[in-house]
């Protein structure tokens, strides 16, 4: 038994770059600072099968929020509903605080909460662009070998008709 070329072989699994702190995939798959906002996908609590597409822009802070068929979240009155919130937890979680309240062009005091300073109006962003840079990510990400259930993977089978 050759223990060297055990680890050359256990090593060559491809890693992918981790965040700041681990995430939670399954609650939150995706998340990104891009177009100007923070956007991102983030599974219903209620229904396993929905996801919503979540964003707050830069600068203005408007918040939109609807389920990938494009049907408006019903939570999202004037304040941020709990996608959003979640989104903006995930990101900090992500990309860390000052990075995020950089990109979007907030002052989040010391010790403070990223949502307490986010105060813009509802503003419905198509969901449709957000959820094909998804699936796009979907796509190119590389996972090592693993027999656990890819949270991430898990909405393919439910997306494929989006195509
Ligand atoms: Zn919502």
């Amino acid at each position: 038994m050759d223990a060297d070329s055990t680890a050359w072989e256990r090593r060559s699994v491809v890693r992918v770059v981790p965040p700041v702190e681990p995430r939670k995939l399954a609650k939150v798959p995706f998340v990104e600072l891009a177009d100007g906002r923070l956007q991102g996908v983030v599974s219903s609590g209620s229904d396993i099968e929905r996801v919503y597409v979540s964003s707050i822009t830069a600068g203005t802070h408007a918040l939109s929020c609807s389920t990938n068929n494009n049907r408006p979240c019903g939570a999202l009155h004037g304040y941020a509903c709990k996608h959003i919130r979640m989104l903006a937890d995930e990101a900090v979680v992500q990309y860390g605080l000052d990075r995020v309240a950089r990109y979007l062009r907030v002052e989040v005091p010391e010790g403070g909460n990223l949502m307490h300073e986010i105060t813009g109006h509802v503003e419905r962003t198509p969901a449709a662009v957000v959820f094909s840079r998804f699936l796009r990510h979907l796509a190119y990400l590389e996972v090592p070998d693993s027999t656990e259930p890819l949270a991430e993977l898990h909405w393919f089978p439910a997306t494929g008709a989006v195509r």
